[in-house]
């Protein structure tokens, strides 16, 4: 059974990327004021008193700005469903973190599993582009300024001419259970007490998904696993992965964590894992996360039905 529909993996933009190479696709929407613009700060957006994510028809300052072009919203006239579809241009920009006004703007992270479908994929992709261009201002071969192109989708030495990506990082996250139902959960050494969760760890160049598996939970508690099943991801623009979702199970059951990174590795059982989080003697992962889900996926339930606990 997979995840389900995971906070942020809930896009309902059409991406429509051939319109990327359109010449001149930026200041031509911008132009329009039929577009729809939202304003990413740092990594920040205004969400609404209802709750939806602050749009509006673009202002004459976004063409000083960095803007990117996210895709297209499809409405279907409800009493007509013959009469066509009609298509919104959604646009980011990026504002200035100096200017003043951006307070009480929310982070994906806080506002993330509340936004609707539309709202959730406009923002995780907003967040992962801005990531991308602020950390790919200068070509990794030779060191000259880039400038964005294709609607902000790429970014182009303006000495060399290469194209550079946006990156997006795979990393594993996997729930390990042994031959009695029973989930482990480690604590980070950099985690304060009682913060446990699923482990988790990058895909190395050259690895495939289930070997990264094998190998980070080898490596954090010195447990060997099998039968590596996939289960669903999600982007995770902090800044750059997708978090990719496996359950595996665990052939040894003696725990050895790696005293660098783990500080304390358990198995918990259905019941345990209640207990500890009614007494509060434990923490879960955030409500965004997929480390969450994979929790509940094993538990049988949602979390929140039990206690208010996660960090
Ligand atoms: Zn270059």
């Amino acid at each position: 059974m997979p995840l389900g529909d995971l906070p942020l993996s809930r896009g309902s933009l059409d991406r429509a990327a051939h319109r990327r190479a359109e010449p001149d696709l930026v200041p031509k929407l911008l132009a329009d004021p039929a577009t729809r613009v939202v304003v990413i700060v740092a990594e920040s957006m205004e969400v609404l008193p209802d709750g939806a994510l602050a749009v509006r028809p673009p202002a004459p300052d976004d063409r000083h700005r960095l803007a990117f072009f996210l895709g297209e919203e499809v409405t279907t006239e409800a009493a007509d469903p013959d009469s066509g579809t009609e298509r919104t241009a959604y646009l980011a920009v990026v504002g200035d973190p100096t200017e003043s006004g951006h307070d009480d703007w929310q982070t994906l992270r806080n506002a993330g599993v509340d936004l609707s479908d539309r709202d959730a994929g406009i923002f995780t992709t907003a967040q992962a582009l801005a990531n991308g261009h602020a950390v790919h201002q200068f070509c990794p071969r030779c060191g000259a300024p880039t400038e964005p192109e294709q609607a902000g989708w790429i970014r182009r030495c303006t000495r060399d001419r290469s194209e550079h990506y946006p990156r997006t990082d795979p990393a594993v996250i996997m729930a390990v259970v042994d031959d009695d139902d029973r989930l482990l959960l480690g604590r980070n050494a950099q985690w304060p007490e009682g913060r446990f969760s699923v482990l988790a760890g990058f895909v190395e160049p050259g690895e495939s998904f289930e070997a990264a598996v094998a190998r980070e939970v080898e490596e954090e508690v010195g447990i060997a696993v099998t039968d590596v099943t996939y289960l669903g991801n999600q982007p995770w623009p902090f800044p750059s992965s997708d978090m990719v979702g496996f359950r595996a199970r665990a052939t040894t059951t003696s725990l050895h964590p790696d005293t660098v990174e783990m500080a304390e590795a358990r198995w918990f059982t259905r019941d345990e894992y209640r207990n500890a989080l009614t007494t509060k003697e434990i923490r879960t992962p955030s409500g965004i996360s997929i480390a969450q889900r994979l929790i509940e996926h094993w538990l049988g339930q949602r979390i929140a039905e039990i206690a208010d606990v996660s960090w």
